[in-house]
C-alpha cells in the first residue's frame, strides 16, 4: 500500500469504522512510523497531534481497535481501517466518537449476537431453545411471523406490525443463521438486482 504521507505535515487521516456494523467509531491520524506499529501489531496505532507522539488507542483504558482491514481511498492520502473494538472507542464511554444513527445497524449487530449464541451454547437463550428444536420448527417460526405480519399490516395498529416484523426479522435472521447464511449474502443478492 502506497500511502502519500506529504500532503500533512507526514500525517494521513484514519477512519475507523467497526467491522461488524461498519458503524464510524473516531477519525485520528498517522504518520508513517504508526502506520507501520498498525499493521506488525495489528492494533490501530495514531500519531497524537495533542500528545506529540505514537498513542496506540487503549494504551490505558485496554479499549483497543484490533485491525480487520485496511484499505486507502482514490488518491493515496487517507485511510479506512475496519476494526473490531474492544469495548467503548470514545474517551467519554460511548461505543462511537461521533452520534452515529445505530438503528439500522442493530440489525447487524443482533445477527453477531445470535452468532454468539451459536458459538457459547451454554448460555440458556431463546436462541439456543429454538435452535435445539431444529431446522424445522425455526423455518416454521418464520412461517407464523410472516402471517402475523400480514395480519398486523391489514387489521391492526402500527405498533402490532412493528412488533410482529421485528419477529419476523428475528426468526429469519436464526433461520439464516441455521443454513450458514448471512444477512450480508441477502445484501449481496439485492444489491446484484438493483440495476
Ligand atoms: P486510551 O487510548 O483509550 O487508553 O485513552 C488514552 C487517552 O487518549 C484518554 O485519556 C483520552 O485523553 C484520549 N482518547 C481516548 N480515546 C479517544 C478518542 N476516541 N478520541 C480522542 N481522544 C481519545
Ligand atoms: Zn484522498
Ligand atoms: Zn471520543
Ligand atoms: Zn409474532
Amino acid at each position: 500500500m502506497k500511502i502519500d504521507f506529504t500532503k500533512s505535515d507526514g500525517l494521513v487521516p484514519v477512519i475507523i469504522q467497526d467491522e461488524k456494523t461498519l458503524e464510524v467509531l473516531m477519525l485520528g491520524y498517522m504518520n508513517e512510523e504508526a502506520f507501520q506499529k498498525t499493521e506488525k501489531e495489528q492494533k490501530v496505532t495514531f500519531f497524537s497531534r495533542t500528545k506529540n507522539r505514537l498513542w496506540t488507542k487503549g494504551e490505558e483504558s485496554g479499549n483497543f481497535l484490533h485491525v480487520k482491514s485496511i484499505s486507502i481511498d482514490c488518491d493515496n492520502d487517507t485511510l479506512l481501517i475496519k476494526a473490531k473494538p474492544v469495548g467503548p472507542t470514545c474517551h467519554t464511554g460511548s461505543r462511537s466518537c461521533f452520534k452515529t444513527d445505530y438503528n439500522q445497524n442493530f440489525i447487524f449487530e443482533l445477527e453477531n449476537i445470535i452468532t454468539d449464541r451459536y458459538e457459547n451454547p451454554t448460555k440458556k437463550s431463546y436462541v439456543n431453545s429454538l435452535r435445539e428444536k431444529g431446522l424445522n420448527k425455526i423455518a416454521q417460526k418464520v412461517g407464523e411471523e410472516g402471517v402475523e405480519t400480514v395480519i398486523a399490516a391489514l387489521a391492526e395498529t402500527e405498533s402490532d406490525l412493528i412488533n410482529e416484523s421485528s419477529d419476523l426479522v428475528f426468526h429469519l435472521l436464526v433461520l439464516l443463521k441455521e443454513k450458514g447464511l448471512s444477512l450480508a449474502d441477502i445484501a449481496k443478492n439485492l444489491e446484484s438486482r438493483h440495476q
